[in-house]
């Protein structure tokens, strides 16, 4: 490797770990409009099929604490996920305040479970409208 590919090599990793401690201190709003523009761009790019349509999205793993208790070891459910919903910012008309994933809503029109910042949101599916509470 000639030293101009190791300091191009090194400036790269540096401005990957520039683009990480960026994208780690973010609000939960502005991390969720990053990453639905980033989505939106690969998905755009990606291939679909007649038998499918997929996409690309954000979730949100999540597992609950059981009553039951083995052994003295408390016991978790399964995990579940949930697609992270993107903000209508035409019904709100600008910046939504909350920083906290809790409201959760169904694409009345995919299915798709969701999970997002507010109430009026976004299919990060199909893009309709979604209701959460
Ligand atoms: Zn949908």
């Amino acid at each position: 490797m000639s030293r101009k590919e190791l300091r191009q090599e090194r400036q790269a990793l540096r401005s990957q770990d520039y683009l990480v401690e960026k994208l780690a201190s973010m609000s939960v709003p502005d991390f969720i409009d990053i990453i639905q523009e980033v989505l939106s761009r690969r998905n755009a790019g990606s291939k679909q099929y007649d038998f499918e349509r997929s996409t690309l999205v954000l979730g949100l793993a999540y597992r609950m604490l059981s009553d039951e208790v083995v052994d003295g070891d408390n016991v978790w459910e399964k995990a579940s996920c949930l697609a992270v919903g993107y903000v209508d910012y035409e019904h709100y008309g600008g910046r939504v305040g909350m920083d906290l994933l809790c409201q959760q809503g169904t694409c009345s029109v995919c299915g798709l479970a969701v999970m997002s910042v507010a109430k009026y949101s976004i299919c990060p599916h199909c893009g309709s409208e979604v209701f959460c509470t």
